[in-house]
């Protein structure tokens, strides 16, 4: 039998994180709080595979997010995929986390996303592999509703199968369940961060104190 501790899941956070804000931070707070998470293992994208190339280097965005999550002993930071010159895809992020001795074939593992990305699933390279290694959990994202009628018919299907009701669900078993929690609504992009910065305005109190000093003493996001 696994120690008790081998056994409780741990949450993958993966994005683009260009930059990191209050929004991603209070995912993974409360998706630790309210899913059991032990940890939560941040894996900011090197090359993000769906979206065009990011403004700043994948070191940039690996050290606001460094930066962001400092002192929080429930986070980990994972800088594998920033520094793979391939583009960055999930399934195979979770593979190498799978091989890997502190994860292994059997250890719980929820992938953590928001409404907004899970809607997008079905067009992440080899999506129905995932349900083989990890579970995922979708966090409630103000503007993109949650629901079989309003995902894409492949994502709603999946939903539908997968679907539980109860997060203690995602202890029982390595991967393969659907959840969804509530967090904090914030309607908080990095795009309007981006935007913001770009017309020369405050990004006060939408992302760390240590992550705008970062900006702004690197002169990031101010050129288009
Ligand atoms: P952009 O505006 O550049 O598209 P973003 O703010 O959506 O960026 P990403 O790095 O693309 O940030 O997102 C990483 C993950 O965090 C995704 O799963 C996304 O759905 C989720 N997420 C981002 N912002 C929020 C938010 N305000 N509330 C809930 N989930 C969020």
């Amino acid at each position: 039998m696994p120690e008790a501790s081998d056994r409780a899941a741990l949450g993958i956070f993966g994005g683009t994180f260009d930059p990191v804000h209050f929004g991603h931070l209070r995912l993974a707070e409360e998706a630790a709080d309210s899913l059991g998470l032990e940890r939560v293992r941040w894996i900011p994208a090197g090359r993000p595979a769906l979206r065009d190339s990011p403004e700043v280097s994948a070191e940039q965005r690996l050290e606001m997010v460094r930066l962001a999550i400092s002192g929080n002993p429930r986070f980990e930071l994972d800088s594998a995929e920033v520094n793979d010159a391939r583009p960055s895809y999930t399934v195979p992020t979770l593979e190498r986390l799978r091989t890997t001795d502190e994860f292994g074939p059997q250890r719980p593992l929820v992938l953590l996303v928001g409404a907004d990305a899970f809607s997008g699933m079905a067009g992440w390279h080899r999506w129905e592999s995932l349900f083989d290694l990890a579970h995922i959990a979708v966090a409630h994202r103000p503007g993109f509703p949650v629901n079989a009628a309003s995902l894409p018919t492949q994502v709603a299907a999946a939903y539908q199968q997968r679907l539980s009701s109860s997060p203690a669900a995602l202890q029982d078993a390595p991967a393969g369940r659907i959840v969804t929690f509530a967090m904090t609504q914030l309607a908080v992009s990095a795009t309007q961060i981006r935007t913001l910065l770009l017309n020369g305005r405050s990004p006060r109190y939408l992302l760390p104190e240590a992550v705008i000093a970062y900006i702004q003493s690197t002169q990031l996001y101010s050129k288009r």
